[in-house]
């Protein structure tokens, strides 16, 4: 063992011996940017150094070191693998090698490298940043969301504690984006990424989950505080954003959920705060709502729903049956054509009526593949009655405004239609009235787009949104389909019946056709015929039937 002062000097001992090879190697391995040595253990002599001047001094002082502690260890064994070193004097990381090899006369020696590593450990500790941090807001994203609940819950459970995972998603951002641009799109999240930190209790607690969504995990320190932070966030979407130079009202609906009482799994609380949230949607938005948890509960039906729902669609939508509902001509009582309307005759949960499943389906997207499976399918029925009873047939299918906002709607639409043969012209796609009224130019576009291939267009369920006539007049609507709502009491209500007359009169100034939806009775029918309605549809010809009662009762003769 080498004794206390006996301890290599590098600078002083270093001795340069001739390598067979030569001036041309040592230059190879003075410019290779690692300091490398070959030492002799034995002797305690530096046998070779390949020092330049710019990286001397770093080098050598970590070589030295490392030299060193391999001459003071008792054993003297050599690290199989690098060795991490800190030069505290540069503030320089690196990386140091050992290995033994035979020097040129037979004796075994020591090959130290030392290669600096700074940049690469900056760089990881940034990896590291960008994969827990959402770049845009400076939240946290969803995998730092994992990690911290998965500690939370478990600290809870250890400590016999509480805490809370709040969820929430912005009610009109897409609005925002389409109206005001992705400028002002992004300096929301930014702002309200700021809100939320700012919330006391929340700090270092907020989560960016991707788009519109942020999650807060309210930890037992802070769970006390739960009541005060829900009203606090509450509080700050109910004031405008100051956004580059305008105010803008954004809201939120917020879904709460508890643990462990609630979960204590990680991805089983964000679901089940995710539902709690929808609730908050669908109770109006702009709220809070607590995730409430009983056998039978509607959470329990909408986790039940939703995956049966996914099952079904990924089973190539096998469960989806379409029906069909005759629309009757007034001008000659005759059916020219039918709407189709989806139905989901579910193995697990029964026949399903679109009320009940089509919002959570456009809500989880998942209407894009089941709208394509209805339209495939209304297009070939339509095709096979066109080539064997009526030529002039039409069918209509409701698109959702989901589908509509696509990417490449109009392209992929087109593919399906064309591909199943149909005749365009006897296909009228609905949409219903409620589109994004602020997008009236991305609209105009989808639609002009549609028709191009010869495809007509229905306005859906008019007069239950918001739109005016004005906005009828400026997109190139073929048919206008009055809500049931304005037929219900036009026996006896005048307002109803003054309000079908104007829009039969529109239509009439700018070539559309209007067609009255939730026709019951024969007096109804009557009185639209009267008012020059051009097509009627309703219980009062037949509730929508499956493709072969249809057929039967209204293609045959
Ligand atoms: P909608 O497009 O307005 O369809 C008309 C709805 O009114 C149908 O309900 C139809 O059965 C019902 N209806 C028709 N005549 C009468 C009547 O005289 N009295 C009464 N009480 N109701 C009548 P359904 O089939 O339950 O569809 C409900 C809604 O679900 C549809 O409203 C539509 O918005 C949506 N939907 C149905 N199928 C599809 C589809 O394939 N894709 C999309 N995106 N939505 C669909
Ligand atoms: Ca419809
Ligand atoms: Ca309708």
């Amino acid at each position: 063992m080498l004794s206390e002062g006996n301890h290599v000097n590098l600078t002083e001992s270093f001795h340069d011996v001739s390598l067979s090879g030569g001036s041309i190697l040592k230059e190879i391995l003075a410019n290779i940017g690692s300091g490398v040595v070959v030492f002799d253990l034995e002797r305690r002599r530096v046998l070779f150094k390949n020092f330049t001047a710019e990286n001397s001094e770093e080098h050598i002082r970590v070589l030295s070191d490392a030299m060193k502690s391999l001459a003071d260890d008792e054993e003297q064994l050599i690290p199989k693998r690098p060795v991490e070193f800190f030069d505290a004097e540069s503030g320089l990381w690196f990386d140091i090698k050992f290995s033994r090899l035979q020097w040129t006369d037979d004796e075994e020696v020591v090959l130290i490298s030392s290669s600096d590593t700074t940049l690469k450990k900056k760089n990881s500790t940034r990896n590291a940043f960008q994969a827990q941090n959402d770049f845009l807001t400076g939240l946290f994203n969803r995998m730092k969301c994992e990690i911290d609940l998965k500690k939370a819950i478990e600290q809870t459970e250890k400590n016999k504690q509480a805490g809370a995972v709040l969820f929430i998603d912005l009610d009109n951002f897409k609005n925002i984006n389409d109206s005001l641009g992705h400028d002002y799109g992004d300096a929301l999240l930014k702002e309200i990424g700021i809100a939320l930190q700012g919330i006391m209790g929340l700090r270092q607690h907020c989560y960016r989950m991707g788009g519109d969504e942020f999650v807060a995990i309210v930890t037992p320190e802070n769970y006390g505080l739960l009541k005060k932070i829900l009203t606090n966030i509450s509080f700050a979407f109910n004031k405008p954003w100051f956004l580059l130079d305008s105010e803008v009202y954004c809201t939120m609906s917020m879904g709460v959920v508890k643990f462990p009482e609630q979960g204590k799994e990680v991805n089983e609380l964000i679901k089940k705060a995710d539902i709690a949230m929808y609730h908050a949607k669908k109770a109006g938005k702009n709220r809070y709502n607590f995730y409430r948890e009983s056998k039978g509960d509607v959470s329990y039906r909408r986790l039940e729903v939703e995956s049966n729902m996914r099952q079904a669609v990924e089973g190539s939508c096998e469960e989806f049956v379409v029906f069909y509902q005759p629309i009757v001509s007034t001008r000659t009582n005759r059916c020219t054509g039918c709407e189709s309307l989806v139905r989901w005759n579910s193995k697990a949960l029964g026949f399903m009526a679109p009320g009940d499943f089509i919002p959570l389906a456009e809500y989880l997207g998942l209407i894009v593949d089941i709208g394509d499976f209805v339209l495939e399918t209304a297009c070939l029925q339509c095709k096979e009655w066109n080539d064997t009873f009526d030529k002039n047939f039409s069918v209509n299918v409701n698109l959702s405004v989901v589908q509509l906002l696509q990417q490449n709607v109009v392209s992929h639409i087109k593919n399906i239609i064309l591909g199943t043969g149909v005749n365009p012209k006897n296909i009228t796609l609905e949409i219903t009235e409620n589109l994004a009224i602020n997008d009236i130019d991305r609209v105009k576009n989808i639609i002009s787009g549609l028709k191009e291939m010869g495809v007509k267009i229905a306005l859906d369920d008019f007069g239950t949104g918001y739109s005016s006539l004005n906005y009828i007049k400026q997109l190139d609507f073929d048919i206008i389909k009055i809500d049931k709502s304005f037929v219900d009491e036009i026996l006896t209500d005048d307002y109803e019946k003054a309000f079908v007359k104007m829009i039969v009169d529109l239509s009439q100034q700018i070539g559309a056709k209007v067609c009255v939806e939730g026709v019951e009775e024969e007096a109804q029918y009557l009185l639209l015929q009267s008012l020059h309605a051009d097509s009627i549809q309703g219980y009062y010809f037949s509730k929508p039937v499956p493709s072969i009662e249809f057929e039967r009762k209204f293609l045959h003769g």
